[in-house]
């Protein structure tokens, strides 16, 4: 934990905040008649989720899913769930929100773990993309930022649990490490 990653700024609070407000006029546009759920996928959504919200003045439901993943590393092994919804997904409009789409495993898993719950309409809301890892397609319906092929932190998203309340995004790169 010692190790002092070097940081450079990718997106300011501002330009956050101008995509949290493109988004929500989106989502309002299409779901403001429609009482849908918005799932949260934990932890690096919360953020995310909370800013878009406040957005979001017609009713709505929140929830939070979290998965755990064996084998570590930046993108996750094999894939459980460690905290499932609590409210009834059938025929209701659910939207996933995720924090960042990387290889597309874990939101893969996540729409597949919804989908078999039969909802009403299941669409997916990203905050940042980073296509170039992609080992399985996905079909984003509100996508924020598109982000470089770097780790990035701030806004929510972690480094072994640190950075996340950082207001702005930021590239990381740890000392050492060679990673295009
Ligand atoms: P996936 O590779 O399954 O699309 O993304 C899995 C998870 O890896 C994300 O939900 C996120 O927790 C993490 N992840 C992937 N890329 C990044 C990144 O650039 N920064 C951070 N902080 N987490 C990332």
């Amino acid at each position: 934990m010692g190790s002092q990653p070097k940081l450079t700024l990718l997106f300011t609070r501002e330009e956050i905040s101008a995509t949290v407000k493109r988004l929500a006029a989106e989502i309002r546009q299409d779901y403001q008649d429609k009482r849908p759920i918005l799932i949260g996928v934990l932890k690096g959504s919360f953020m995310f989720m909370a800013d878009l919200i406040r957005l979001l003045d017609f009713p709505l439901e929140v929830e939070f899913i979290r998965l755990s993943s064996y084998g570590g590393g930046k993108s996750p092994g094999k894939l459980k769930l460690v905290q499932g919804v609590q409210s009834k997904i059938k025929d209701r409009h659910v939207l996933v929100i995720e924090d960042i789409i990387d290889t597309g495993l874990t939101v893969t898993f996540v729409l597949d773990y919804l989908g078999k719950k039969k909802p009403a309409s299941l669409k997916l809301c990203t905050l940042t993309d980073k296509p170039p890892r992609r080992k399985v397609p996905v079909n984003i319906d509100y996508l924020g930022l598109t982000v470089p092929n770097k780790f990035i932190v701030g806004y929510g998203l972690d480094w072994d649990e640190r950075f996340r309340h950082l207001p702005d995004i930021y590239t990381i790169e740890d000392e050492g490490e060679d990673e295009g």
